[in-house]
């Protein structure tokens, strides 16, 4: 026996969402993002899933890289912010991990490294979201400096980031693809270029390029607020389910929970479900938020607590201690959930807890 609070995760959605970015852009080439723990899904597993189909993946930190080679993951790992202190330099080399490179003292740290083999790195310019990257007139001398160094791999990824692609109707994304266009630097050389998040794979074809970097939309969520023809083909991976562990009906008037923030305007019938904010469900979900019981939806009522939450169940017919919650998953789209408690579904995956058991299928 154990509590039955856990977070199924469907690696066949995960790869069918793969491919699917793969396939809005046969010409590029899809390296999954599994930083933070694969977005919560566990990077170890997600990162095995993908690694007969994948290039490549990204991450964060060189921590979050290392754990993955030391478990058997062979590809290359783009470390997504570079370098944080110099030494990770040649810890990178040796173990093939790409270097972003968004500044002056990255690039000095890899020109001044005593390396053993080439470093690969992937050059950032700030076409406007102003968090990384060097200024459009700063690129062709970093990249200069970078291509005469030894220490260098001769095919240097020039990359940008955008700040609103996941707003259709925002001009600014084409003004970023612009920018980045106009920048590019002048060379002898074989220049490649990386620019589309999850939102630009798949509402942006402009900005496919030859490396695209897929994060959220891998693991089945729709980036966009509104519904988007591509978006709607994902497929959710992660199942946040428990299950039902007290019944009981209250009067009119009754009060439920912490605070006594909700009380029934009629007779009641109140399900506790085992998961709460301990578990990554959000405290700030408000009344009304839904939860499937039974695959039926019924409103949150009353405060989340840490370990249980307490759900509406009057207008269902039967409803009994061990039946089956759905937080968020394929019927009830995380975003949604996010959306009620003034969040994005990226939170709320990314910081699922470890206490909440995966279970791959
Ligand atoms: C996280 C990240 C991505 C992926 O973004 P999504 O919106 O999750 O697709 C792409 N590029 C960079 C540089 C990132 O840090």
């Amino acid at each position: 026996m154990s509590r039955p609070t856990k977070a199924i995760i469907d690696l066949q959605a995960l790869r069918h969402n793969f491919m699917l970015a793969q396939s809005l852009a046969p010409q590029s080439k899809t390296i999954p993002m599994v930083k933070a723990n694969a977005y919560g899904h566990g990077a170890i597993e997600v990162a095995d899933a993908l690694a007969d189909i994948a290039p490549a993946f990204g991450v964060a930190s060189i921590e979050e890289a290392i754990e993955l080679r030391q478990n058997g993951i062979e590809q290359p790992i783009l470390l997504l912010e570079g370098i944080f202190s110099t030494d990770e330099v040649d810890l990178a080399a040796q173990h093939s991990f790409w270097l972003m490179v968004e500044n002056r003292p990255q690039v000095e740290a890899i020109l001044n490294a005593t390396l053993a083999r080439k470093v690969n790195v992937w050059l950032g310019i700030d076409t406007g979201m102003h968090r990384l990257g060097f200024q459009p007139d700063e690129i062709q001398t970093a990249y200069d400096d970078l291509c005469s160094s030894h220490n260098v791999s001769d095919e240097i990824v020039v990359t940008s980031h955008f700040a609103c692609a996941d707003d259709l109707d925002n001009q600014a994304t084409l003004q970023q693809i612009k920018t980045f266009d106009l920048h590019l630097p002048a060379t002898k050389n074989t220049l490649l270029t990386s620019l589309a998040n999850s939102a630009a794979i798949l509402g942006w074809p402009q900005a496919h390029r030859d490396w695209q970097r897929p994060g959220y939309m891998l693991y089945g969520n729709s980036p966009f607020a509104q519904p988007q023809e591509n978006a709607d083909q994902l497929k959710p991976v992660m199942c946040l389910e428990s299950a039902i562990i007290s019944v009981r009906a209250i009067g009119a008037g009754e009060p439920v929970g912490y605070a006594a923030n909700w009380t029934a305007e009629r007779d009641s019938t109140i399900a506790t479900v085992t998961v709460g904010y301990g578990d990554g469900y959000p405290r700030h979900a408000p009344n009304g938020t839904p939860v499937l019981i039974n695959g039926i939806r019924c409103p949150l009522v009353g405060r989340v607590s840490m370990d249980m939450i307490t759900v509406d169940v009057t207008d269902l017919d039967a409803v009994a201690i061990g039946d089956r919650a759905v937080l968020w998953g394929p019927e009830l789209p995380v975003n949604e959930i996010a959306e009620a408690c003034g969040t994005i579904g990226y939170e709320l995956l990314t910081r699922m807890p470890a206490r909440v058991p995966r279970v791959y299928r």
